[in-house]
């Protein structure tokens, strides 16, 4: 049993890594975008609606898109769960299933976040190609110079029309304004796992899983990131580039979580260390003044004492030649 959600932006990976686990574990992937595409490939009444709006790369209404997963859900092989790709896009979608999943007696294990920087995202985004007879999804960065058709079947690889940059920015876009909010959402319910999404396939695959299989733990308090060790798949971007441009809430460039939090530890041994030395050093001149001022004590008593001495030794002298006289 599976039931989760699989949140990210446009090119995070959620339909690629959906895929895998539906091959391993026998849930259905429900991608609202394959659905739709669906709908607009058949011409049906409903497809025809949504075309002008997937190709402006904004949101198709709710009530299609609900419609459509509503009737997905309702299919004999979602009784044992479902891994749900790009729905819900908005907070009222979100509401929505909610309410579709109560309904149905399937509440969601966990929402998976695929993390990936957005330069990564454009990357991914205007480079993808599609194979039209078996799905196979290709990227012409890492494709055999000048191929243009499938590996398997030979057939000749389409670009999605969403997939045009001028499109891109736009999808991006509206994924920061409309479907970013659901991160919150999803957090403050406790079903926030949030998975680093770049570097090798396998490896986001990989931690993709034991997000979605960790039980008993706070969902919110996972993690999953890469190893310091896992190989690059992306190129170099900057800080800046990364600064959560919408997309991404942590580098990939960010340590594994054991690194960060020894480099934590680290950093806050250091402070402490900073502190610890501040204060010794605050207390080796607390000692010094401590040690001071009772020499000056004496030092004052003394003084005090000898000219005591002499007021006493003199007014002697001048009782004893009182007395001469
Ligand atoms: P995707 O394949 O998930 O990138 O979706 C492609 C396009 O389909 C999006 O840019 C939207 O126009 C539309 N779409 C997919 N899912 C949704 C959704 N949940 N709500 C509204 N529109 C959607």
């Amino acid at each position: 049993m599976m039931r989760i959600v699989l949140l990210g932006a446009p090119g995070s990976g959620k339909g690629t890594q959906a895929q895998r686990l539906q091959a391993k574990y026998g849930v259905p992937q429900v991608s609202s975008g394959d659905l739709l595409r669906d709908a607009v490939a058949r011409g049906t009444e409903l497809g025809l609606k949504a075309k002008a709006v997937m190709e402006a790369g904004q949101l198709v209404s709710d009530d299609i898109v609900l419609g459509l997963i509503r009737d997905r859900l309702s299919r004999p092989d979602a009784a044992n769960g479902f891994i749900l790709d790009g729905f819900p896009r908005n907070i009222d979608q979100a509401n929505s299933l909610n309410a579709l999943l109560q309904d149905i007696g399937q509440p969601l294990d966990a929402v998976l976040l695929l993390d990936v920087r957005n330069a990564t995202l454009m990357e991914r985004l205007a480079g993808r190609r599609i194979c039209p007879k078996c799905g196979t999804v290709y990227n012409v960065h890492s494709m055999p110079p000048g191929a243009t058709g499938c590996s398997k079947d030979g057939a000749e690889l389409y670009q999605r029309l969403d997939d045009k940059e001028e499109v891109i920015g736009k999808r991006l876009e509206v994924y920061e304004r409309q479907t970013r909010p659901l991160v919150e959402h999803y957090s403050t319910l406790g079903l926030l796992r949030t998975v680093e999404g770049e570097g090798e396939l396998e490896d986001v695959f990989q931690r993709l899983e034991s997000a979605a299989l960790t039980r008993g733990a706070a969902a919110g308090q996972v993690k999953v990131r890469k190893q310091k060790s896992a190989p690059k798949t992306a190129p170099a971007v900057t800080k800046a580039a990364v600064k959560r441009t919408p997309t991404a809430t942590k580098p990939a460039t960010a340590p594994a979580p054991s690194t960060r939090k020894k480099a934590g530890k680290k950093k806050a041994g250091k402070k402490k260390l900073g502190s610890v030395s501040r204060a010794k050093a605050k207390s080796k001149t607390t000692t010094k003044k401590s040690q001071r001022a009772p020499a000056k004590k004496k030092a004052k008593v003394a003084k005090k004492k000898a000219v005591r001495k002499v007021v006493k030794k003199a007014s002697g002298s001048r009782r004893k030649a009182a007395r001469k006289k």
